[in-house]
């Protein structure tokens, strides 16, 4: 027998039409591409995402049209959030970081109909254009006293584009498992691959943001999205922003530490979420400038995702922001959100070291998601840890293939999609990444985590930044290799580090040398590039006693 309740599918459109009647005055904060801030409401967005979808429908966009953006955290990019998916077509984000073949190849594996872009990628667009086969016209996100001088052909400029179009349309009545954004994964090794999220997973995930255990977003809050809206929908903030009537700050490409600080106190922000990198650039700018950030701002949560938190950046949240750290976990595949790092009541006298020892895991799982881990022979592991081994997960915001079946079946007869990180599961349900499977160091039969390891390292008062790897070795297959890149000015010989490590890792994982660099890989949103790193080691070698 089936429930009597109302059968309305769940999509991107009704989030927006619920935001203007809901809290049609609650504000988007935009710092621009040419450096001004622009404040608008929902109201705003919703009236031009109406227009624009008017506009598209004069270009003859269709349902499953693939939309491309190359832009930043702005509310123009809002209005392409919620116009393109709310018309039925799919927005595809493309981040503006990766190589330029890379950016020519998504744009024509997805066949982008039309590709919207901020002036800052103006250049880049005129070097792409003559080869991105399927895109019919190139719209500048700005107004005609702006647009850029490039030959580019079918150069359009938005403000023209929804100027004069109506700001009435009529949502179409979509399925909710229709796709309604993509987002190509970064690629460490081979090409991109897409994830297609659906407007049923899109807003499913979003409700578990506005959950208390998940970022307890709220109407009360001020959230500044320092994770770009070009890579998973800016872990779906933008969504979760309309659904619940949050404040949305969107800081535009200035990432740097004084302007975050800036948007922070002048923006009144509760809620910033962002990767490690930034929030380090955020505390050298306090620590150089000798702020007071517990006094002058209002931010009491940082969500901290995309790689591992470093126990010592989460104390500095934690003591000197007097700001909850949340750490998250998640990727492209699952919308991105996985796991959260909450406290339990049982954690509510525990000191200091105590919760930090807590924050340093990736956290409990939503609803929404389920999680085990498994050895290399397919048997679940306990709950107990300690026990590492492959994470896998499954959900109602996980993929199931990727788009064009790319990398053929990805999900186990179960159901089970392999998320290729290594983590242990503990008792109380916290889960903590150990590694990426292929970054983990084996050695003597045994696994060292490079994460641990580097984030030991980065406790180090002269250490930037520290990435660990695996180097051959000829008794126990691979030993560990620590490559610092220290803080300007300041030195740290390898005694120092690695007496300095002895006392916070298992002796035996100690590295075996230090290499000092002045810069690190990084893949174009932010992660450690270990394969690079690797390639860059591959002829060294270690002294084997
Ligand atoms: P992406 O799809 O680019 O968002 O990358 C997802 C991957 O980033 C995950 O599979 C993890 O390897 C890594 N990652 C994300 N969040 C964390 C975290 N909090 N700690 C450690 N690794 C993380």
């Amino acid at each position: 027998m089936l429930g009597l309740m109302q059968d309305q599918p769940l999509l991107i459109s009704s989030v927006l039409e619920h935001a203007l009647s809901a809290h049609p005055w609650s504000e988007i904060s935009s710092r621009t591409v040419e450096g001004p801030m622009h404040h608008c409401t929902y109201a705003d967005i919703g009236r031009r995402a109406k227009q624009l979808a008017n506009a598209m429908t004069s270009l003859d966009v269709q349902p499953g049209d693939r939309i491309g953006t190359l832009a930043w955290n702005g509310y123009r990019h809002m209005e392409l959030y919620f116009g393109v998916s709310g018309m039925g077509a799919i927005l595809h984000t493309i981040n503006p970081r990766l190589f330029p073949e890379q950016i020519e190849f998504i744009a024509n594996h997805a066949e982008d109909q039309y590709l919207f872009f901020d002036l800052s990628f103006a250049a880049l667009v005129e070097q792409l254009a003559p080869r991105m086969k399927s895109v019919k016209a190139f719209i500048a996100l700005t107004d005609r006293s702006r647009m850029p001088a490039i030959e580019v052909p079918n150069l359009l400029c938005y403000e023209d584009l929804i100027d004069g179009q109506s700001s009435e349309y009529a949502w179409p009545v979509l399925d909710e498992r229709a796709a309604s954004s993509m987002c190509y994964t970064s690629g460490t090794t081979g090409n991109p691959k897409g994830v297609l999220f659906s407007h049923r997973s899109t807003i499913l995930h979003s409700l578990a943001l506005c959950t208390s255990d998940g970022f307890g977003l709220s109407s009360a809050d001020s959230a500044l999205l320092v994770v770009p809206m070009f890579h998973v929908n800016a872990w779906g903030m933008p969504y979760a922003g309309a659904m619940c009537g949050a404040k949305l700050v969107l800081p535009g490409p200035a990432l740097d530490g004084e302007s975050i600080y800036e948007l922070m106190r002048t923006e009144e922000v509760t809620l910033a979420l962002g990767v490690p990198t930034v929030w380090m650039m955020l505390q050298q700018h306090v620590e150089a400038r000798g702020l007071d950030p517990a006094k002058e701002l209002r931010l009491n949560r940082v969500v901290i995702g995309g790689a591992a938190a470093p126990r010592a950046l989460v104390e500095t949240f934690e003591t000197r922001f007097d700001t909850r750290v949340l750490h998250v976990w998640g990727m492209t595949e699952m919308s991105p959100l996985g796991t959260v790092c909450t406290r339990l009541p049982k954690h509510r006298t525990a000191r200091l070291d105590e919760l930090l020892d807590l924050q340093a895991k990736q956290g409990r799982a939503l609803f929404g998601v389920s999680m085990k881990v498994i050895d290399a022979d397919g048997s679940e592991l306990p709950h107990d840890g300690k026990a590492s081994g492959h994470l896998l997960v499954k959900g109602p915001w996980i993929v199931s293939q990727y788009f064009r079946g790319e990398g053929g079946r990805i999900l186990d007869d179960a159901g089970w999609f392999d998320t290729g990180d290594i983590a242990t599961i503990d008792p109380d349900g916290y889960m903590q990444i150990t590694d990426r499977a292929k970054d983990v160091i084996k050695s003597g039969g045994e696994w060292i985590s490079s994460i641990d390891l580097e984030n030991a390292a980065i406790g180090h008062p002269a250490v930037a930044e520290a990435a660990v790897i695996g180097i051959p070795h000829a008794k126990w297959q691979e030993r560990p290799l620590l490559v610092v890149v220290l803080k300007s000015g300041k030195a740290a010989s390898k005694e120092e580090l690695l007496g300095f490590l002895e006392t916070r890792v298992a002796k035996w994982w100690l590295p075996d040398d230090v290499a000092y660099v002045d810069e690190l890989p990084h893949t174009a949103t932010g992660k450690l590039q270990k394969m690079k790193l690797r390639e860059q080691f591959r002829d060294y070698r270690l002294a084997e006693g």
